[in-house]
């Protein structure tokens, strides 16, 4: 009797345990739970059909560049439907059709498309075609081993993923092929992607492990899509593998894909922007699952780390290009910004998951930002063209493009653009979040009550919102709307960028028509009632322009302003302007500002309008610039390049130092330039900008790299014959490290009839570094002139300016 007493206590406990076991898996994820997208409908005039378009073109382009460069091929090849070598460049480009599979998805739940599913069931049984018998997944590879191992790529090694943690990708692609076969099991039901994932991750799964092989991901992803095939499946083991993938990173790999360290033990944001956001989410799902106190504090530093001096102020990180990634502190030069776009939906992600984290407005204040600027200006209005860096200043050499040889980009916006909608909603077992203001209607649920929300707003263009909630039955719960900080005098988190000016309307709250006082905490008010259906909550959102400066240590902004309404920063660009010129503007600190709505342009947009002045070098003794009154429209970022390559501006010059004024009208400027070797760079050689040493690289220069040990020349033809006696050249020099020198020798020529003659000088030659080379010479007439340079034996040369009198 004892016995069986003990037997049933058992039973009880182990039926406990068991009971405990399943509530606390479903329990433990993020604190805080997203609404997902498909159950909120967006009714507004700027994300909706933004969102239709993505379907209308960017999924069907996206798919047909898949098909016309070989990619779909691949699949085919590799599963014996077709023959032949790899038809693509990279062998990540497996990749981009994964992704575009998973942005199909998610909008065939906003726009059922029978013929897209039917598009999509072939593809994915040519996928599955492709996969080899054991789960291996790599058209380069299988399609190598149908030709004896030829046309492998040289990113890849003899034997599979040895080489992943350089660049074969191996683990990149199928991280992808995990998020697309959630995504298209959760959309249709169907199981055909989903059963793909599975039989790669159990290959995965036995392939890997402490005691198995141990090669970090070169490019990371994998981790947030194991999260996901945990999530839908339940099996702990792609847990376990998420976090055995960011486990073995470092402390001995490279900084480019943040390796460096331990995960655990970084603390800055270092290396390749899109690995480093995608490996921050995959870290953060782990703090959020697992409750995992030191990835959280990783990733919570990283966040710090970016915010306060590694961001743009159009919510753009990674800003060089050599490593499309992060650069030093405070480095965040404006033409060359690279800011992929790939980056900001990779800070997206890692924005949304600290926010599900730790519940403050904060991270949505970066999401947002980024969201409204530098994410939306990577696709065009159209939605058929993508920029893959995103800078903040064009002397018109950026343009949005049809597709890319690698194509991160145009796949990611495929994907992220639908699933928009997720982003507004979140919610506890008590607590309503709104995050993001976007006219709607929501079915959800807090704990157990369910409920529907509506929201009706003209945001970005205007700051009121009317929020509409409706449970089932009146119930108490916590409304959490978040206040913005930029209605609240902050232009970002941190210090990095501050207004200029002041403002001193706050947000108004009003609780059916009667206004309320709530507390804000970390980022939102708080309003804790019973909420009856019908109930009707007015936000109004202070949304006058604003100006912006940034940190001192930020050079490229000192002395300008930029201009941001609401969460939406602008620009100045080309076609509002009556010049067509914007680089050589200048505005006054404290300019007035008016704002208004023009329907009829970009799709109706908000317009800023202020008065500025063109800037002009002047001929004489005294160097000197004329400033010329003339208004100034500027526009939304978001919204440039959609009118043809032109000059951009987004911080504008408060300073005549600050500005690029007009070259004066010189006989060099007049000048049609020839050369030796044509480039872009070029038109450096008479723009009129002087560099402060001889590697000076805020400044343009032309150069013959990698030509050496030979003569070169750059060409003036003149306007009309002019009568000329003196000369003046900067030499660009990168030494040490470069592989360019001042010239061994140079002279200079004019065309005589139709001979070129040296000119006789009246003083030597001379080659200097760091500073001017001056000539004068016996007067000629002439229509051209041409200056001879005898390159190094050992090194190149180029030119910063070069200067006819
Ligand atoms: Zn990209």
């Amino acid at each position: 009797m004892k016995n069986h007493k003990n037997l049933l206590l058992i039973i009880v406990i182990i039926t406990l345990i068991f009971t405990g076991c399943s509530k606390r898996k479903y329990s433990m994820d993020y604190p805080v739970q997203p609404v997902p997208f498909t159950s909120v409908k967006l009714t507004d005039n700027f994300w909706a059909p933004r969102i239709q378009k993505n379907a209308t073109v960017t999924i069907p382009i996206a798919f047909s560049y898949c098909e016309s460069t070989g990619r779909v091929k691949n699949f085919e090849i590799a599963g014996g439907l077709d023959t032949g070598r790899f038809r693509t460049i990279y062998p990540f480009d497996d990749s981009d059709v994964f992704k575009i599979i998973e942005g199909a998805s998610y909008s065939l739940q906003t726009f059922p498309d029978p013929e897209l599913e039917a598009y999509l069931d072939t593809l994915i049984w040519k996928i599955g075609l492709a996969q080899e018998e054991d789960g291996y997944l790599y058209t380069n590879r299988t399609i190598a081993e149908m030709h004896g191992g030829e046309g492998l790529h040289e990113w890849a090694s003899k034997n599979r993923w040895e080489l992943d943690s350089i660049l074969s990708h191996e683990l990149y692609n199928i991280g992808h092929l995990y998020e697309a076969a959630v995504a298209h099991f959760q959309a249709t039901g169907k199981r055909t992607l989903l059963d793909i994932a599975i039989k790669s991750a159990d290959l995965v799964n036995r392939d890997f492990g402490p005691d198995r092989v141990k090669v970090y991901p070169g490019h990371q992803v994998i981790e947030m899509g194991f999260v996901k095939l945990y999530r839908v499946t339940g099996e702990r083991k792609y847990l376990d593998l998420a976090r055995f993938f960011l486990d073995i990173r470092g402390p001995n790999g490279d900084q480019y894909n943040q390796a460096h360290k331990r995960v655990v033990d970084q603390t800055k944001a270092v290396g390749h922007s899109v690995r480093a956001t995608y490996m921050y989410s995959g870290m953060a799902d782990i703090a959020a699952i697992e409750k995992d106190e030191a990835y959280l504090n990783a990733i919570t530093e990283i966040w710090e780390d970016i915010v306060y001096g590694k961001i743009y102020i159009t919510g753009g990180i990674g800003a060089t290009g050599g490593n499309e990634g992060f650069a030093d502190p405070f480095v965040l030069p404006n033409m060359t910004a690279y800011c992929e776009t790939c980056a900001s939906i990779g800070n997206i992600f890692t924005n949304h998951r600290l926010f599900l984290l730790h519940g403050e407005g904060k991270y949505i204040d970066i999401l947002e930002k980024t969201l409204y600027n530098s994410m939306l200006s990577g696709v065009s209005l159209s939605a058929d063209r993508f920029f893959y860096p995103n800078p903040l200043e064009s002397n018109g050499q950026h343009e949005r493009q049809a597709w890319y040889g690698c194509a991160c980009c145009p796949s990611n916006i495929a994907r992220f653009v639908p699933a928009i909608p997720g982003y507004i909603y979140a919610v506890t077992d008590d607590e309503l979040y709104i995050n993001l203001f976007i006219s709607n209607n929501a079915e959800l649920k807090i704990g157990d009550r369910t409920m529907s929300v509506s929201q009706k707003a003209n945001f970005p263009w205007d700051g009121r919102v009317e929020i509409t909630l409706n449970p089932e039955k009146n119930s108490k719960f916590t409304l959490n709307i978040r206040i913005p900080g930029w209605a609240m005098n902050e232009a970002i988190p941190g210090d990095l960028y501050k207004f200029a000016d002041h403002n001193n309307d706050g947000f108004k709250l009003s609780i059916n028509g009667k206004v309320i006082h709530p507390e804000i905490i970390n980022g939102y008010a708080v309003t804790v009632r019973k909420w009856s259906p019908g109930d009707r909550v007015e936000l109004d959102l202070p949304m006058p322009v604003r100006t912006v400066i940034a940190d001192e240590r930020i050079k490229d902004d000192n002395g300008k302003i930029a201009v941001q309404r609401g969460p939406v920063i602008f620009c100045a660009e080309w076609p509002d302007n009556n010049t067509g010129n914007i680089l050589n503007l200048v505005v006054e600190k404290d300019s007035a500002f008016t704002t208004e709505y023009v329907p009829e342009l970009l799709g109706g947009t908000q317009v800023i309008k202020t008065t500025g002045y063109q800037t002009r070098r002047m001929l004489g003794e005294e160097p000197s610039v004329l400033a010329e009154e003339e208004p100034v429209t500027l526009i939304p970022y978001a919204l440039w390049n959609n009118r043809g390559p032109g000059q951009m501006m987004v911080w504008l010059p408060t300073t005549l130092e600050s500005t690029n004024p007009l070259p004066a009208p010189t006989i060099a400027f007049r000048s049609k330039v020839r050369a030796s070797k044509l480039t872009r760079d070029l038109s450096a050689v008479n723009d009129q900008q002087e560099p402060e040493n001889s590697n000076d690289r805020s400044v343009t220069y032309y150069h013959w790299w990698p030509n050496k040990d030979k003569w070169e020349y750059v060409q003036y033809d003149f306007e009309k014959p002019e009568t000329i006696s003196k000369t003046e050249v900067y030499w660009f020099d990168d030494g040490p490290e470069g592989g360019c020198r001042i010239p061994d020798e140079w002279e200079i020529l004019y065309l005589s009839g139709n001979i070129w003659k040296p000119i006789n000088a009246k003083v030597s030659y001379k080659v200097t570094k760091n500073n001017w080379d001056s000539l004068i010479f016996e007067p000629v007439k002439t229509s051209a002139v041409k200056l001879r340079v005898r390159l190094n034996r050992d090194y190149s040369g180029g030119i910063y300016e070069w200067i006819v009198e």
